[in-house]
């Protein structure tokens, strides 16, 4: 019998033991997920890959690839066949249904690479290759062999059980969420924190977010925003931890004791301290902030040392501090996070955007002021207690 599967082949990563299992199953886990609304499948292990079958029901590619296809630690996904009868005539019969399947009438060149995880097999590889081959060619005018270059390869693999497969859709690679550690990311509704976060995320670092909230400044819409981006990360990475951060009373209590030009920096400040103490507490080893250097004000050089010196040890990853503008749009089009961010949301106020933001601050100036506001560490231990977690994916 043969039965319409998805291969999900993850990156030969360099992992022993107890890593490699977690790895597994976390990819197991977020495979579910992503598929929870599309049906009942079972997710098989084989050496180097998942396989994706359906519980009875269709096998609808155009709607599981997408799914499938963000994951982190995947590095490509094939539409294919799988058999449990591995005699050589069902390999040739399940072949040539695949084949007939996908290339009709249209002319093309073609080869077959066969592979035998199980050596007992009576046939060597190139064996059946050969029967394979000639089985479609006999029946298939419109196939030719190309052994050098054809336009596709037909894989018959020999596992457990066997598949039939001729396309590779390369996806995201990456590596496993959580192999480089922890780290929270500042994640606001705009483009550039989704795409600093997920850049970070394909380099395996488990990502929490957090973000400043200060109704009624910024409406519930914002927020919602917020949510929807951590949800489309989680299509990435799994569960996905926002930490969502009253910041009305400390954003009001800076607006009162600051120079107006320079109140962005103090408020990025009391940001990055406040993600510090989360990090510490979410056992994160780094920040990963949405900056790019010369994008806005508070993002020149002296800016960010102003910024930065609020939080001495933890590392501060800034993914896209060298990247345009545009190239950020084209990444976060390609992610899925650019429709999210661009919704219009009634920002009610804008008495904290200063007309003429300072663009060089010096950061002894700015430690001085910040040194004389009594009130600020208790604001943000209080900020910091009545934060919230929202657990998406
Ligand atoms: P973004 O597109 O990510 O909002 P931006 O270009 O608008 O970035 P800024 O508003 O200066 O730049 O913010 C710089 C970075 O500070 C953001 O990328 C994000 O990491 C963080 N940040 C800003 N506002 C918030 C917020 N309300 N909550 C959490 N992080 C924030
Ligand atoms: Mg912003």
């Amino acid at each position: 019998m043969e039965e319409k599967v998805l291969i999900a082949k993850y990156g030969e990563v360099a992992m022993r033991g107890n890593n490699f299992a977690m790895f597994i199953s976390q990819l197991v886990a977020t495979i579910r997920k992503n598929l929870r609304e599309e049906g009942e499948f079972y997710v098989v292990k084989e050496q180097g890959r998942l396989v994706i079958e359906s519980r009875g029901g269709e096998m609808d590619y155009d709607r599981l690839i997408p799914k499938v296809e963000p994951i982190f630690g995947l590095v490509g996904l094939c539409p294919g066949v799988k058999t449990i009868d591995q005699s050589i005539e069902t390999l040739c019969q399940v072949s040539l249904h695949h084949m007939q399947e996908l290339f009709p009438t249209e002319k093309i060149s073609f080869k077959v690479v066969a592979k035998r995880a199980n050596k007992k097999y009576p046939l060597t590889s190139q064996e059946v290759a050969t029967e394979v081959g000639g089985y479609l060619l006999e029946r298939m005018p419109n196939l030719s062999v190309d052994v050098h270059h054809p336009d596709i390869i037909l894989r018959v693999e020999l596992r457990n059980d066997a598949y039939v497969y001729s396309k590779v859709i390369p996806t995201f690679g990456g590596l496993p969420m959580g192999s480089s550690g922890k780290a929270i990311s500042l994640l606001s509704g705009g483009i550039d924190s989704p795409v600093a976060t997920w850049m970070m995320a394909k380099r395996g670092v488990a990502v929490e977010g957090v973000y400043f909230h200060s109704p009624p400044y910024t409406s519930e819409w914002a927020k919602q925003k917020v949510e929807d981006l951590a949800e489309r990360l989680s299509c990435f990475t799994g569960e996905f931890r926002l930490h969502v951060v009253p910041f009305t009373e400390v954003q009001l209590y800076l607006l009162d004791h600051v120079p107006h030009d320079k109140l962005t920096i103090f408020l990025k400040r009391a940001m990055m301290r406040t993600a510090q103490k989360i990090a510490e507490r979410e056992k994160a080893l780094a920040l990963i902030t949405g900056d790019s250097v010369g994008q806005v004000s508070s993002q020149t050089l002296q800016g960010l040392h102003a910024i930065n010196a609020a939080v001495g040890g933890i590392p501060v990853l800034r993914p896209l501090a060298g990247m345009d503008k545009q190239e950020i749009v084209d990444m976060a089009r390609k992610i899925g996070t650019f429709d999210i961010s661009i919704r219009p949301y009634e920002d009610c106020c804008t008495i904290f955007v200063a007309k003429h933001p300072e663009t060089r601050p010096k950061t002894s100036v700015i430690e001085r002021i910040e040194s004389r506001l009594t009130e600020l560490d208790a604001l943000l231990e209080k900020a910091l207690e009545e934060a919230e977690c929202i657990v998406k994916g």
